[in-house]
Parts: structure tokens; sequence; C-alpha cells
């Protein structure tokens, strides 16, 4: 291959320069992909390619306007690429390009959704316990917000399930978690977040330090309670060092450290986020989730918000009682609550706008965004203090983060600055009102009077000449020129020197307009320079009160997801839980509060404490058991976040963490699990939950043979019982397990009734002390409409099973009046009766004797005897479910066919 040179050259070695994926280089008007990457972009966007030759070559290239840059680097980042941007600017010899930023999916500003978007750094160290040291830190470069923690003696399933709660864009594994596969295998299974490998020497603990430092004020480490966390501040310093080096200019607006213990929260990993259905439903839609049911912010911050509560869960009593004391307010003050959702409506995302302002990206329109924004806090904080029940709760409290004065001073200088409804662009002029600056005043005053004898230049020329076709206009190629009309260029007088003809007329110019011409000309180019400078003085001043527009932006937010507990609560009859510090979990009349919405639904009870700390849910199938359990995990969850909870009443213990788990076979159907993944995630449960933990067991174990799958979930159920005692429903269709009920004291059974009658089941969905009498299963196959002779023949072979004796197999003769057997399936030994031997069972009691070779040589061809060698062969204890579908899918199709 020869060498690029030129263009396409300069392209190469700027990519090879960087470890971004992509690389846009401007030229001219175009920001241009090369070679690879113009056909990935093209790919990925829907581009023409076309060639580009260099040099005796041809190299594929793929361009977009300059001003569209934006849209389309969104969207290869949201698709999880790095994209550098390499900028042209003059230099005294023509011009030169550099890689000015590198816009990552965790450091991009230009975000569509209004949900955070977090940059994570994870870092492990050995430590002298028994598990190792793990620091975390996020950062969202579009609100500014910086988080960090650190586990100590902690395993990477609690590592991981703290990155989770985050849902990071992108993830930058420390130096000794890249070289560990199995966690990166892990962490690329269980989130869609862009891993970067960042420069090691940036996760060193003394650069780490001292780059947060830098950051946050030297003596912050101290004063926020990490300066001892290595593992923290390595986190900590790496991301900062990578939303430097990425060169997105966000840094000013990361202003705070803040530090959160791990322990605040409830942990809730990735599955069991995705198996509660918090933000999507296993489907992948948002409409349908937790947060699209309980959601009615009105403020993309309020909704951030909301579904950050619901992510991270609190375990501080004191925090949520201070919630639910808010929202109880707000339920009971209606009128008021209306009032100021009306007028947060108005509001703008102050967080994000103080980040734009922060990197130098806002314009005009943000900035008096901002100003409105900032003016609707007195107004909240008015109507919160004018409604008594509002004013004594501590949604006071929350409003008064944010300094009052400093918030109306800052909208004040605003509100002085800026016109109302100012241009979407900064260098035209046109920005700010009279009275802000004596100078831009005086300019302004001139440049509007030279405006002004040009406009009325028109009426004084007729006045004077007589002519009535008299123009003033302005174009690009002839500057300011008078118009006459056709009829009358014969009256005009001699100073009027002609510049061009047209068919209907002739362009003039005299003396005293190309005078003004250039006055004008330099007025308006003064004053756009002028305006332009005010105005990054402005925007720059605006960027130092970033700390304060966040202040105001959070105690909005706050005020609009408590304000939307509220409503859904009053809509939906929900109640205040009893949240403490005890283990018991108790929901009388309890509902599931995303299926309330679309069904009747019947309320269940529930209870949980000490002596009765493990419940085996048995049921039919379909009458209710997985939502019963999601219920109360997700009753639990609200009441942890400070919401109202569906039930008439409810006490829940405070909970450290949620697991829940899904057997494989439910999942499987989707494509979605495999019975390794259950047996992780259960491991995982079985490592991570304590005594004060919910867990959710549904069908555990369903996804292998029945064996199998018995003898896990018995000794599953043991351990939890005796060793973690952790609060647990386990729904299964294993009847062996409800045995452990009587036995283990701390386990009780329960069941979802169903009601019979004249063989039709009808679910009523209420759930009873006890296990379950007997298998629905024939009934729904009944209900469903599966021929007579099958459904009755089942409840004979269920019979049969249930007394543990041999079921035999029948066929019939040829002419179909006998009933015959072809073999008998011994359930002791798991196999049909040994030695191939047929017997012919008397059913009519013909005396006609035939031998079993011919009698089954009779009913049977070669087709069907094959697939019955085959079935009989087959081991059903160590086949996979999955396989054994296929199996008899194969089988049907064969004797389809025969
Ligand atoms: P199972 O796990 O026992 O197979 P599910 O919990 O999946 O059953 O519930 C089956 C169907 O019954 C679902 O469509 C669910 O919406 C509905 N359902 C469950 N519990 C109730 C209830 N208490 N009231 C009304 N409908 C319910
Ligand atoms: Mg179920």
């Amino acid at each position: 291959m020869t060498e690029a040179t030129g263009i396409v050259g300069e392209f190469l070695s700027l990519k090879e320069g960087t470890d971004a994926d992509l690389l846009a280089m401007q030229c001219g008007d175009f920001y241009e992909f090369f070679a690879d990457d113009a056909e990935r972009v093209a790919e990925e966007l829907d581009l023409k390619v076309s060639q580009k030759s260099s040099h005796g070559s041809s190299y594929p290239m793929a361009g977009v306007p300059v001003d569209d840059l934006t849209p389309y680097v969104s969207a290869l980042v949201e698709r999880g690429y790095r994209v550098a941007v390499a900028d042209q600017h003059e230099t005294a010899d023509g011009h030169a390009r550099e890689i000015t930023r590198v816009v990552t999916p965790g450091t991009h500003l230009e975000s569509s959704d209004a949900s955070a978007r977090y940059l994570a750094a994870l870092v492990r160290q050995a430590s002298r316990g028994e598990g190792d040291t793990y620091g975390l830190a996020f950062a969202d470069v579009t609100t500014g917000r910086f988080q960090v923690t650190q586990l100590d003696d902690a395993d990477p399933a609690a590592a991981l399930s703290e990155l989770y709660t985050f849902a990071p864009a992108e993830v930058l594994p420390g130096p000794d978690l890249r070289n560990d596969d199995d966690f990166l295998v892990q962490l690329r299974e269980r989130s869609d977040a862009a891993l970067t490998l960042h420069a090691t020497e940036s996760f060193e603990p003394g650069r780490a330090r001292h780059r947060v430092r830098e950051q946050f004020g030297a003596e912050t480490l101290e004063s926020v309670g990490v300066e001892g966390d290595e593992a923290a501040i390595a986190a900590a310093g790496a991301v900062l060092s990578y939303v430097e080096e990425t060169g997105v200019g966000t840094l000013a607006a990361v202003t705070r450290l803040q530090v959160y213990g791990a322990r605040e929260h409830v942990a809730l990993d990735a599955t069991t986020q995705r198996n509660l259905e918090l933000t999507e439903t296993m489907q992948g839609d948002s409409s349908g989730s937790l947060f699209d049911t309980v959601d009615h912010t009105v403020t993309a911050a309020g909704g951030r918000l909301l579904r950050r509560w619901l992510q991270r869960p609190r375990r501080d009593r004191g925090e949520l009682h201070r919630r639910q004391s808010s929202v109880a307010a707000l339920t009971h003050e209606a009128m008021a609550r209306e009032a100021i959702r009306e007028t947060l409506g108005d509001a703008y995302d102050l967080e994000r706008l103080a980040s734009r302002a922060t990197s130098g990206s806002a314009d005009a329109r943000d900035l008096r965004a901002a100003q409105e924004t900032l003016a609707l806090l007195p107004e909240v904080a008015d109507a919160v203090a004018e409604t008594e029940r509002l004013a004594d709760s501590p949604l006071a409290d929350a409003l008064s983060g944010a300094d009052r004065e400093a918030t109306a001073s800052l909208a004040a200088e605003l509100d002085a600055a800026l016109v109302e409804d100012p241009p979407g662009t900064v260098t035209q002029g046109g920005l700010f009102c009279r009275g802000y600056d004596d100078e831009l005043d005086d300019l302004i005053d001139e440049h509007e009077g030279a405006l002004s004898w040009l406009e009325t230049l028109p009426q004084r020329e007729k006045d004077r000449t007589g002519i009535t076709h008299l123009s003033v206009d302005r174009n690009k190629t002839d500057g300011y020129y008078i118009q006459v009309g056709k009829s009358e260029t014969g009256d005009v007088p001699d100073e009027y020197e002609q510049i061009k003809t047209l068919k209907n007329s002739k362009r003039y110019t005299i003396p005293e307009l190309d005078e003004k011409e250039r006055d004008v000309l330099r007025l308006e180019e003064r004053r756009h320079e002028m305006e332009y400078e005010l105005f990054e003085d402005l925007r720059a001043r605006v960027a130092e009160h970033a700390t304060l527009m966040q202040d105001v932006g959070r105690a909005l937010a706050e005020v609009d997801a408590l304000a939307s507990f509220a409503v859904h609560a009053v809509e939906n009859d929900w109640t205040r839980p009893d949240v403490t510090e005890g283990d018991e979990l108790t929901i009388e009349a309890g509902r599931h509060p995303v299926v309330e919405q679309t069904t009747e639904f019947v309320p269940n009870d529930l209870y949980l404490d000490r002596d009765r700390r493990f419940l085996i849910v048995t049921g039919p199938n379909m009458s209710g058991k997985s939502t019963y359990m999601r219920q109360a995990a997700l009753v639990t969850l609200l009441a942890q976040t400070g919401s109202f909870v569906p039930a008439r009443a409810a006490t829940v213990g405070l909970v450290d963490g949620i697991y829940t788990r899904v057997g494989a076979l439910d999942e499987l159907a989707q494509g979605r699990s495999t019975f390794m993944v259950e047996m992780q995630e259960l491991s995982n449960i079985l490592h991570s939950a304590t005594e004060d933990s919910l867990v959710i067991l549904d069908e555990v174990g369903r996804g292998t043979a029945t064996f199998d799958g018995i003898s896990i979930a018995w000794a599953a159920t043991e351990y939890i019982v005796n060793t973690l005692e952790s609060k647990t429903l386990f729904a299964t269709h294993y009847h062996e397990l409800t045995a452990l009920g009587d036995n283990l004291p701390t386990v009780q059974n329960v069941h979802v009734a169903a009601d019979e009658t004249d063989g039709d089941v009808t679910f009523l969905r209420t759930v009873r002390d006890g296990p379950t009498d007997r298998s629905y299963g024939v009934h729904v196959a009944d209900l469903a409409g599966i021929p007579d002779p099958v459904v009755s023949r089942s409840r004979e072979v269920l019979d049969r099973l249930r007394e543990d004796k041999a079921i035999e197999v029948r066929g019939s003769d040829a002419d179909g009046s006998n009933e015959t057997t072809q073999a008998v399936f011994d359930l002791g030994s798991g196999q049909f009766a040994p030695g191939g031997e047929t017997q012919r069972v008397e059913t009519d009691g013909s005396p006609e004797a035939a031998t079993a070779d011919e009698s089954a040589e009779a009913v049977i061809d070669a087709e069907t005897q094959s697939v019955l060698e085959e079935l009989q062969s087959l081991d059903v204890n160590e086949t996979p479910p999955v396989e054994l579908m296929a199996k008899v899918q194969q089988w049907q199709d064969e004797l389809d066919e025969a």
C-alpha cells in the first residue's frame, strides 16, 4: 500500500494520534471522514460515500456540513462510538488542523434525552480483608453532578451492583480490572455502557489526589471525609482527567464533590431492576414501567430526579421520613400543589443550562431561559410559605437549600441585560437591552441614527426630485443604492451616479449615501463585536454562579418529584407506609402499582417477620404468583423512595437490598437467558443477600431437568433460611418444596386460591395460607379447548402419577376398536418397562390371540416406531428444556408425516 499523503495523509496521521473510534476532520465547510471511518459512518448514519483520490490512490470519503456536525456526532455517540473532532484554523501560511475535543458516551453534552448520562470509573485495590476495596466515581457532565464512594471488603458482585444503580453510559475500568476477563465479561453482559481504557497514570494515587484537589480545593477531601479512601480518590481523579482530556470543556460545571456511602442505598442489581421493570418493561419499552406509571413530573430535571430515586432507593429513615412528610402535606393541599406544578411547568433545565454556561456553549436564549427559571424560585417558595401545612413541612427546607437573594440578583442582572426574546445567534447583535452598557447604548444610538437616516432617505429624495418611483435598498454586491423606475430615470438630478441598469429600473448612488453606507457598516460591525464581547462576559459571570444554578435547579426538581408522588398517591388512593428499623414487612390489601392501572385488581395481604421469614408460594399457572411477589418488592422499594404505596396500610422494615430472580424458563422463550445465567444470578443472590434483604425467587430451578431443579431449589431454600435469614418469597411449581414448610419453622406455605366448579377453574387471585392442594394445569388445558379425550386421559395419568403408579402407553388396533398397550412407563426407574416386552390388554374380552410383535406391527409403522425409540432412549434429566421442546416439535412433525 502506498503511503497516503495530502489531506488523507493528514487525516490518517491525526487518527493515529487519538484513541477515539472515529475522526471528523474539518475541510472548509465540511467535516470529512476518510477511509475505514468513512465506511463505518456511512453505514451507521446512512450517508453517501464518495471516493477521494490522493496521489494515485483512492479513499472512501463521507462528509457533513460544518453546521450539521452536532446531530451526526450525537447519533454516533448514542451508538457507543467515541468521536474525535479536528477543527481547522487559519495560520500565517494557509491553515492547520488539530483535534480539539473527543466526544464520548459519558462526556456528551448535547444529549437529546432528559435522563442523566453518567461517566463512571471503577477501581479495585486488593485489601487485607476477605474481599477487595472498590472505588467508584460518577460524573454527569450535562449537569455537573459528581459522586464518589468506596466499598471496603466487597466482592465483584457488590461493586457491579453499585455501578449499575447509576446506569452509566461509559465506564473507565481501573488498571487492575482491565486484566480481569471475568469481570469485564460480566460488565459487558449486564450493561450497555461503553468501556474505555483511559490512561493508567491517571488512576495513579498521587496524581489522582492532585487532580481532585485542583478541581475541588485542597481541603475538600478531608472535609467530605474521603481523605484516606485511596480507591475512591483514584476513581475520582481518573474521571476528572478523562473529562479534561476529551476537551469538551465541561469541567468547570463540576463544582462539588459529593461522597455517599454505598450503605445509604438499597442494593438493586441490574437483573432486579429489569425484573421489577423500574424504568423499562422486560420488552424494553419505557411505557408500562414503574417510572412511567408514577411519573407526573412537569420538568425534565424533576423527571430525572424521580427516576434516580426509583433506581437508588434509600436506607436512611430520616430522609425517607422527610420526603413522606412533604408528600403528605402536598396530598392535602391540592390547590397549592397544582399552582406550584403550573409554575414549575415553565421551568427550563437549570442544571443543564449551568453546564452549557460553563462550557461556553450557552447562547442568549439559554441565558434567558436560565433567568426565567431562576425567577420561578421565589414564586414557588412563596406558594409554599403561604400555605401553612406546606410551610410547616420539610418541603420548605428543600427550597431553602438555594440562596434566594443570590438567585434574585442573578435573575435581575440577566433580566436587565438581555432583550426579552433574543436571537439564536450571538454574533449578529440584538442581544442586549438599552441601559445595560453606556458605551453600547451610544453605539446603538449612532447605528440606529444612521439606519433611520437611510430609512427616511427615499421620502427626502422624492420630495427633492419629484420622482415618485424611488426606493432605497441594499444587497450584497451593490451595497446601498437608490432605485428609480424606468419611466422616471430621465428626471434624476446630475449628482446621481448610475451603477446598474435593470429591465424596469436603474440603480444610482450619491456621495452622502456612500458615506452613510460606510458609517452603517462600520457601526454594525462594531456593534456585533461589542455585543459579542459583552455576551461572553455575561456568560462567564453566569458560569461563576454555576453552583447556585445547580442548587436552584435541584430544589425545583425536588419539589417537582415530591409533588409527582403526591399526585399519584391522590389519584390512586395510595397510603403512607410506616417505615421502620424493624424487620417485618406487612402489607394490608396491597396492589401491584402497574397492574392495578389496567386491571380490576384483587388486593392481597402479606405478612413477614422474624418467625415467618420465608414464604413458599404455590398455585396454578397464571393464578398471580409472580404478580404477588413483585408487588411485595415494589411496595418495599417505593416505601424506600419516600413515596406512598398501593395498599390500605403497610409497615416496611428498611431493607438493605432487593434481589429478584425469575426462573430461566420464562426468559428462555425470549432467548434472553440461559440456565447458566440463572445459576450465576442465584449465586450472586446467595453471596450478597443478608438478613436485612428482601429476596424474590420466581420459579428458580425450572430451567433444568426436574430432579436437578428440585434439588437446587431445595438446597437454596435451606441455605437462605438457615444461613442468610433474608425475607424471602419463593414461587414454585415444585409441589415437593411445600414439605419444607412443615419442617422448617420460619418457612410457611401460601397459595393463590383458585375455585373449581364442574371442572372449570376460576382464579380468585387471593393469597391464602397453606400449600395449594392440587395442580390446575389440566383444568387450564380443558379451558383452553384441548379435546375432551385428551383432557380426561390427562386426569387418569395425573391420578396414576400422584399414586406413584406405572402408566401404560396406549395405542389402538388398526380398526380402532380395541385399546391396547404398547409399553409401560415405570415411574420408579424413570424408564419404560425393560425388555421391550409389550403386553396385550384385554379390553373387550375378545378371545383373539395375537403375539405382541404382530400387534405392534399392526398398529405402529416404522416412522412411529423410530420416534418411540428415540423417546425411550432420551434422558429427561440430562436434556435442557429448550432441546426437549425442539425434540418434541421434531417428533410431532415426524408423526404428522407418518
Ligand atoms: P403466575 O405467576 O401465577 O403464573 P402471574 O402473576 O403472571 O401468574 O399473573 C397472571 C395474570 O393475572 C397476569 O395477567 C396478572 O396481571 C393477573 N393478576 C395477577 N394477580 C392479580 C390480582 N391480584 N388481581 C387481578 N389480576 C391479577
Ligand atoms: Mg409466574
